[in-house]
């Protein structure tokens, strides 16, 4: 067991994603505007971070329960879970920041 599972017990849930977006998927359709991003790590959603006006993200995990995201940002790994609010990066996995 990792030291991120001993705190995590949602990285079970964790599928292989495909971004569903190059942006806030809410803030695309919306109009809006977006500070950083933020992949699903259960479906793929791309939302925007706490600090952008949409808080798309956050959002996100209050209407699916889906508690795990990671930084959709260039050279940004670490792994966000919302239940545990619990901050880590995971070894061998792929990098899904965008360009
Ligand atoms: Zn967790
Ligand atoms: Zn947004
Ligand atoms: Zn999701």
């Amino acid at each position: 067991m990792t030291e991120a599972e001993e705190f995590c017990h949602h990285l079970g849930q964790v599928a292989e994603v495909t971004p569903s977006s190059d942006g806030c998927v809410e803030c695309l359709r919306d109009g809006g505007q977006w500070v950083h991003l933020r992949l699903c790590m259960i479906c793929g959603h791309v939302g925007c971070c706490d600090n952008s006006p949409g808080r798309h993200a956050t959002a996100h995990f209050d209407e699916t329960g889906h508690p795990l995201i990671q930084s959709f940002e260039p050279g940004e790994v670490w792994w966000w879970c919302y239940v545990d609010e619990f901050a880590f990066e995971v070894d061998g996995v792929p990098n899904f920041e965008h360009s």
